[in-house]
């Protein structure tokens, strides 16, 4: 079958997106790929075809390296359900069920075989690739998640260092490696790793424009976190993403106690509660998961409404990777963070303590420099994110600057002011001190510890009074951030000069910030269908429509059950909700409807015409 065709009848969608086509083409040709592609851009699609196409041909299976055992039985299970012969082989598997996959491989039998990058240091599995090769029938290589070579990504696997096995000892066989994170320097190591140095790449725009994103300055990050659920995703699914395991579980419960369904999520929970937890994220309709960043990769659930961030990530790409899990059904979804001086003092103590070599951490410290500065933004956020990635754009309309330019002043007098006192207490005690008493001196206030060190006599003392805390604290952030001030771990984040300051104190440079906004400015719902809480769809339909919807809703979660898959693997919110418009009575009247493929027709449209007719 040409791939158009494949791409109608096995998927049921109407035409490629964006690059997919040229890819598709390229691998099916046997080309090498390397393919950077934001989350939702729809990658998988980029080797399903052409592992249907090729295995058509005669040239046999795929073998698609993926990093996540937990989600394989979901994956194949998609696949099934639209007809696609598939299985994964990992330790989940008895050694009969294992033999039994191996024997229908040998067989032709299987187009998509999923297996965890660390089988391929498996003799076992190492004799089936041989003998499928001696076949000529070991058809293509993908290589999911591939920024996981890179010690620069966020999530290296020491695992996929082994793939360059695949090449060596199977000349010829192309291979396709896709990602939805790499910059620069993780893209080259990328292809150095892989040893993909003459893929062709394709690379995406990554701009997801569906995506809202905001960052507020932290306040009360619980109270602010509640508020943001209850004014725009009441009921809806999302990920909270927390720095520590026990503050995911403190989250999780505050978040319970307020009605919200949430869930924990973090590499200390039992393996068997992290797998049910994530499987009821997965399955069940509105569930919020509190997680680290242990959770979320693979993670294709298409209507998560928001994720997150109580706390800042490390650096962009992280970042990045994370809010991408938002919205990859291509409606309106929010990434949300909140961020404050405790953030980036940590941050800064994680890379300094951490036991990497110097360069390393000067390489981690310019990523970090580059979330700062995404945070302080006083302009548009997208820009500021798509620059990163290599990508020039204008103002989106689509964040929180865009829509409500923030007011800019010009600290550079308070951040002064701020160092020159830091400078005197130096001077004046031989020690340095932490920023609540800087405060206390820049602002002029006699506290017991001004008092017991004489801090009251410096000449700064004061200084500061017509600067709100908060503003000075903005400030000080700012600089900390600018590496104006460096903030010492090991001695109770004691404050410093560095050779930054000079440059401010001289005034050559100057620190803008954003005016702190009080209270975030109220934001009229999105969707104008809410209807209460009842039916949310994600397109606009009458009464009669919505019943339909939440009447396909009930039978597809039932589906669902029965082959113990989520239900958008059945079919997404999008298609049953183009199904209730649309109102079928015939077979013809659901034809061209994005998402049904010739198989779920067949399976389906039988009890989806009743469940329309019923209603
Ligand atoms: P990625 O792996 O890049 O994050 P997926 O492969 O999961 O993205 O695709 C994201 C969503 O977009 C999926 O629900 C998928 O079914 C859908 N999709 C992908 N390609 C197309 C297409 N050409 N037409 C319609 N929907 C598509
Ligand atoms: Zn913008």
């Amino acid at each position: 079958m040409p791939h158009h065709q494949i791409l109608h009848r096995v998927f049921g969608y109407e035409a490629f997106r964006g690059p997919q086509q040229a890819i598709v083409e390229h691998v099916i040709t046997g080309g090498d790929a390397l393919v950077l592609m934001p989350t939702g851009g729809g990658k998988s699609l980029c080797y399903q075809v052409p592992a249907i196409a090729r295995q058509q041909a005669g040239l046999g299976a795929t073998l698609v390296i993926s990093p996540l055992i937990a989600l394989m039985h979901d994956q194949v299970g998609a696949l099934h359900e639209a007809g696609v012969s598939a299985a994964f082989l990992n330790s989940t598997l008895t050694s009969d069920e294992a033999y039994h996959i191996e024997q229908q491989l040998l067989r032709g039998e299987i187009t998509v075989l999923y297996a965890a990058p660390e089988r391929v240091s498996n003799a076992r599995f190492l004799a089936l690739l041989d003998s499928l090769f001696e076949r000529g029938k070991l058809s293509l290589f993908a290589i999911d998640e591939a920024h996981c070579v890179s010690q620069w990504g966020h999530d290296f696997r020491p695992d996929y260092r082994n793939l360059t096995v695949l090449h060596e000892r199977y000349p010829g066989v192309p291979r396709i490696a896709l990602t939805a994170t790499a910059d620069d320097l993780t893209r080259a190591d990328i292809l150095e790793r892989l040893q993909l140095q003459d893929a062709r790449a394709f690379v995406s725009s990554f701009d997801r424009p569906n995506i809202r994103y905001t960052i507020v300055e932290k306040k009360d990050s619980t109270a602010q976190l509640l508020r943001f659920i209850a004014r725009e995703h009441q009921g809806e699914a999302g990920i909270v993403y927390c720095q520590s395991r026990k503050k995911v579980e403190e989250t999780a419960q505050t978040l319970v106690a307020s009605g919200v369904q949430a869930l924990a999520y973090h590499a200390g929970l039992d393996a068997r509660v992290r797998q049910h937890n994530q499987d009821r994220f997965l399955r069940e309709d509105g569930i919020v998961m509190v997680a680290t960043i242990a959770f979320g990769m693979g993670i294709d659930k298409p209507d998560v409404r928001f994720v997150a961030h109580r706390d800042m990530p490390k650096n962009i790409e992280g970042y990045y990777q994370e809010t991408g899990r938002a919205g990859r059904d291509g409606l309106p979804a929010d990434a949300w963070m909140a961020y404050g001086l405790q953030d980036v003092v940590n941050q800064r103590r994680m890379i300094d303590e951490s036991p990497a070599s110097e360069e390393f951490k000067q390489i981690m410290r310019g990523k970090l420099d580059a979330l700062l500065g995404l945070a302080e933004a006083t302009d548009c956020r997208r820009v500021r994110l798509l620059s990163y990635f290599g990508e020039r754009s204008q103002p989106c309309g689509n964040c929180d600057n865009c829509l409500s330019p923030p007011a800019v002043w010009d600290g550079t007098d308070a951040a002064r002011k701020l160092l020159s006192t830091i400078y005197r207490i130096q001077q004046m005690s031989g020690m340095g001190f932490g920023a609540g008493h800087l405060m206390d001196i820049v602002r002029g206030k006699t506290t017991d510890k001004v008092t017991q060190y004489g801090h009251a006599s410096l000449s700064t003392f004061g200084i500061g009074n017509d600067f709100s805390e908060l503003q000075l604290r903005g400030v000080l952030r700012q600089l900390i951030a600018m590496g104006a001030v460096a903030v010492d771990a090991q001695a109770f984040n004691t404050l410093a000069l560095t050779a930054q300051s000079r440059a401010v104190l001289k005034g050559e440079i100057a620190v803008l910030l954003r005016e702190s906004v009080s209270s975030p400015t109220e934001r009229k719902p999105r969707r104008q269908a809410r209807l209460g809480a009842v039916v949310k769809a994600p397109i606009q339909l009458d009464s009669e429509g919505l019943l339909r919807y939440s009447a396909l809703k009930a039978w597809r979660a039932e589906v669902a059950q029965q082959h113990n898959l989520p239900a958008y693997v059945i079919f997404h919110d999008a298609t049953l909700a183009a199904i209730a418009q649309r109102a079928p009575q015939t077979l013809d009247d659901l034809q061209g409807i994005s998402g049904i493929g010739a198989k779920k027709l067949d399976a389906y449209a039988g009890d989806v015409l009743k469940v329309v007719a019923l209603q």
